[in-house]
């Protein structure tokens, strides 16, 4: 028995859950881990779920640490509401899906992220919803291929790995007068650069694996946009199940108070990187919103505020010239991801890309000898001076 007369199976169930009071909060973010939670009597339960009293129910319809993350990436993005997910991918899915029925249409930029283009251009077809994809920096082309049932049209702000940029004002006109959604993929450029919402979107998608969470030591996904469309997502993530643990949420949110910190020199550092490559012999081509050669330079400086982003792509001669790069960086590791605090480096042939077969990869410019850097905050000198000694070796 204990002191309060339980036996001591009791005592481990039942011990310790509860917090002391205190006078004092803590002043970091607390983490709710808890798949449920309790109703003090049964007349709550029916107000709960009619959403007449506030409450959580269960961790897959929503948890206090996805309020928090969602409430933040909402207010980042200038958007009413957010929908935080189990990953990138899946914040694209519930937000696909909440907007589209069998016999939509679905209007998509080129080179979208490899993963995203595999839901639009495999999955999406099956359940009888058809996708063209377009260049999306050619506005009349997109104007052209936006039919009556066309329902939503998807973008990446950066695209993936070519570093395009969409006219993101233009293209949500176009949205508008033809009664579809448009919805931006903004991981690439984060709240920091640019707010989709401001210039016309109807949702903005993150894979917060990158630069909101940017350490590397998470996977989430959030939506952010108009209050109907996140309603509509997050009936269908509850059903579907895309959530997000609560530690991670909680990782992601302890991420995003440094993202603009971080963005600052992710953006300054690669710029230099970029200005670096941009002279040198080896390098056949620099792909980066920030350099005067840049197609949507002029665009980007518009739309834009404090920098072009922390991604920089290049060409080498050829697939051997790649490998033999990414062998001989010595900080720099290879791995296929981006927005770490460290500089990484991808080749998107081979990870994001491999999922689109090789003719229209080759049509899209991503070729074997393709680098994509995700440049870090380290000290801009110890970066470019491990490029520059691997691009020796070339
Ligand atoms: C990584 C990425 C995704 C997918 O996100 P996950 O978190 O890996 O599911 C989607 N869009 C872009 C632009 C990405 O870089």
């Amino acid at each position: 028995m204990d002191s309060r007369g339980r036996g001591r199976h009791t005592t481990a169930v039942h011990a310790g859950l509860t917090i002391e009071p205190s006078a004092t909060e803590p002043l970091a973010a607390t983490i709710c881990q808890s798949s449920v939670f309790a109703f003090p009597a049964l007349d709550l339960v029916d107000a709960v779920y009619a959403g007449e009293k506030t409450g959580y129910i269960y961790t897959r319809y929503g948890n206090p640490n996805h309020r928090m993350l969602e409430r933040a990436v909402a207010d980042l993005e200038k958007a009413p509401a957010a929908l935080s997910c189990s990953s990138g991918m899946a914040a694209a899915f519930a937000v696909v899906a909440a907007l589209v029925d069998a016999g939509s249409h679905v209007v998509a930029a080129e080179g979208l992220y490899g993963g995203t283009y595999s839901l639009l251009a495999n999955e999406l077809p099956r359940f009888g919803v058809s996708v063209t994809f377009v260049d999306v920096a050619d506005v009349a082309a997109v104007e052209a291929v936006v039919g009556p049932n066309t329902r939503l049209i998807f973008v990446e702000t950066i695209s993936n790995p070519l570093l395009r940029v969409a006219d993101i004002p233009q293209v949500a006109d176009i949205a508008r007068r033809h009664g579809a959604k448009l919805c931006v993929d903004n991981t690439f450029a984060t709240p920091y650069l640019v707010n989709p919402i401001e210039l016309g979107a109807d949702a903005v998608i993150h894979s917060a694996t990158k630069y909101l969470g940017g350490h590397s030591d998470v996977v989430a996904g959030v939506v952010a946009g108009e209050g109907e469309v996140i309603g509509r997502a997050r009936r269908l993530a509850q059903t579907v199940g895309t959530t997000l643990d609560p530690f991670a949420a909680w990782l992601t949110l302890r991420g995003l108070r440094t993202l603009s910190a971080r963005m600052e020199r992710h953006c300054r550092n690669a710029q230099a990187v970029a200005d670096f490559l941009a002279r040198h012999p080896a390098v056949r081509h620099v792909a980066y919103p920030g350099l005067p050669a840049h197609p949507e330079h002029a665009l980007s400086s518009r739309m834009f505020r404090g920098g072009f982003g922390g991604i920089v792509s290049f060409e080498l001669g050829g697939g051997a010239e790649a490998a033999a790069f990414v062998k001989s960086l010595a900080m720099c590791r290879f791995a296929p991801s981006l927005g770490d605090v460290a500089t990484t480096v991808s080749h998107p042939a081979k990870t994001s890309h491999r999922q689109v077969p090789v003719e229209r990869r080759e049509a899209m410019g991503i070729g074997e000898g393709l680098i994509r850097l995700s440049v870090g905050i380290e000290d801009v000198a110890d970066i470019i001076g491990d490029i520059s000694q691997a691009l020796e070796r070339v």
